[in-house]
């Protein structure tokens, strides 16, 4: 793979980024640039079975302490004064070259990682540390077959029934990133009718996980039904209370969508790179297509745009760090115009490439293109951790109330 010039590096001027959190990008994009990269087109080109999971990848993002970053000092985590912040600048430049292996670690710690600190020490300590370091893989259960975007009390199904010494689980949940692999997951749940999270050990009899789905694009990213037939879970593995469910699963959210919007980026950004890399080589009617106005035009707007949305989720990251549990309707900005920047100029990319942008790997030299890829992996972050639609409505709620 032909390296591109980094753009954002020479335009995009970012102010109250704390230093040290530019240091982490760029230990994150050496890391991206050097390990990830070449490996991409390999775990794209498979499909989805566990040996397609980049194990490889995963360990050496907890070698190098990536999944401590969202975690204070007190937590054993890396102590970023803006640790939202850093969490999301690092999804970007993962997603940079792969989105795959951002939402890999997404669901690691940002999405598990933030379930888990709504518990009591003594529940989550051990779950946290076994996270950090990568000795456990964790999963975040929200989604069922009948309850996507509307996850109220009467559309979730997957009940606990209170046995006197914990719960007996019985349901299903589906689309769940990494269930194949996971030695647990933060399950939301019904408790006499109230919605409820608990930790649930994964390898354990009356768990049963189909296939992974095979997906239009982030083949490395296993996702998969969980079936729950009458799990014993133990009553120490309550998170918070009964009833708190939907909260904590809200400020899950809440902390992931921000970093979904930072992957919206971080693919925005390598589209556009690629996009600005062709149209100075590419020519056509004895100039480049970098001399039309047209596209060049089509690129300003983009550049503003990614600036944007850039600006978006830093804000509503320091937000978060401030202390805001729910920094809206900076965090639905964040997710819905950064995923949307990224599918927008994913797609532009495409038609910029002309016949190579339609193509992953020409036949006669074995030549691989990037934003083919890009723009497969760009549409899901539109749709999960809430559809762009939710995060409207959100910011819609805040205009004109409840
Ligand atoms: C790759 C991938 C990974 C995922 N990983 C996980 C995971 O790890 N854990 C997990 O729990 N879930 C996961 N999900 C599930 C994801 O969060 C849901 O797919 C998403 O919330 C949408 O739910 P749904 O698919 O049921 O769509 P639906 O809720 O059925 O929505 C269908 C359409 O209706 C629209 N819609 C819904 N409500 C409104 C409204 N009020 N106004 C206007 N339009 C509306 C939606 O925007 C959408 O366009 C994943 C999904 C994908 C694709």
């Amino acid at each position: 793979m032909q390296p591109v010039e980094r753009i954002q590096d020479r335009i995009h001027h970012s102010l109250g980024v704390p230093p040290e959190v530019e240091e982490l990008r760029a230990k994150v994009r050496k890391f991206a640039e050097e390990e990830v990269a070449p490996v991409v087109p390999q775990m794209e080109d498979g499909v989805e079975e566990v040996a397609n999971f980049p194990g490889h990848l995963f360990r050496r993002m907890a070698e190098l302490d990536f999944f401590r970053v969202p975690f204070a000092s007190d937590e054993n985590g890396a102590g970023y004064s803006t640790p939202m912040l850093a969490a999301s600048v690092l999804m970007e430049e993962l997603a940079y070259f792969s989105n795959t292996v951002a939402v890999i670690y997404d669901c690691q710690c940002v999405l598990a990682g933030r379930a888990l600190q709504y518990a009591s020490p003594e529940l989550k300590m051990p779950y946290l540390s076994a996270l950090m370091s990568g000795e456990k893989i964790a999963c975040v259960a929200i989604t069922e077959p009948e309850a996507g975007s509307d996850v109220s009390p009467s559309s979730v199904t997957t009940v606990a029934e209170p046995t006197g010494d914990g719960w007996k689980v019985t349901g299903r949940k589906r689309f769940i990133i990494n269930a194949c692999l996971a030695d647990f997951a933060c399950v939301l749940v019904k408790v006499e009718g109230r919605l409820t999270m608990l930790v649930i050990d994964m390898k354990q009899d009356g768990i049963v996980v189909p296939p992974p789905d095979r997906k239009m694009g982030m083949h490395g990213c296993l996702t998969s039904d969980i079936i729950f037939e009458g799990v014993r879970v133990p009553a120490a593995n309550l998170i918070w209370q009964v009833g708190k469910g939907l909260r904590i699963a809200l400020g899950t959210l809440t902390r992931g969508r921000i970093a979904v919007g930072a992957s919206g980026v971080g693919m925005a950004q390598a589209a556009f790179d690629e996009s600005v890399g062709h149209m100075k080589a590419r020519q056509m009617y004895g100039k480049t297509l970098a001399e039309m106005q047209y596209w060049q035009f089509k690129l300003a707007e983009r550049a503003t745009q990614i600036s944007m949305a850039r600006d978006m989720y830093y804000k509503a990251a320091l937000r978060h760090d401030t202390g805001e549990e729910f920094p809206e309707p900076e965090t639905a900005m964040a997710k819905y115009y950064g995923t949307q920047v990224g599918a927008d100029m994913a797609r532009d990319a495409v038609q910029i490439f002309g016949g190579y942008g339609f193509m992953s790997r020409l036949g006669a030299d074995d030549t691989n293109y990037r934003v083919e890829r890009i723009y497969r992996e760009s549409k899901g972050p539109e749709i999960y951790e809430g559809t762009n639609e939710i995060q409207k409505w959100m910011i819609a709620r805040q205009i004109f109330g409840r």
